[in-house]
């Protein structure tokens, strides 16, 4: 099946409407670079993050306690006014 507008190939479990495309499941999502708190490192790829919990033996299961949390935002917000994004 082709589309009608743009004539691009329709296939089974696309999108029938402009634009096109798969449901957000298997479409693909490209790494985003962050800073990570825990790890006090900058997280350019998902490569590079396995590598740095590696290395520093981190786990990702470890749950932040309330304070944790909390001390955790407090960072973010405040690292987001320094950037000026807030
Ligand atoms: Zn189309």
């Amino acid at each position: 099946m082709t589309c009608r507008k743009c004539k691009a190939e329709i296939r089974i479990g696309d999108y029938p409407f402009c634009p096109h495309g798969r449901p957000v499941t298997e479409e693909y999502r490209p790494f985003k670079p962050f800073y990570d708190e825990g790890l006090g490192a900058q997280i350019n790829s998902l490569a590079e993050w396995n590598r740095e919990m590696k290395r520093k033996n981190a786990d990702l299961r470890d749950p932040f306690t309330p304070g944790q949390m909390s001390a955790y935002k407090d960072k973010q917000r405040d690292r987001r006014k320094a950037e000026g994004r807030c």
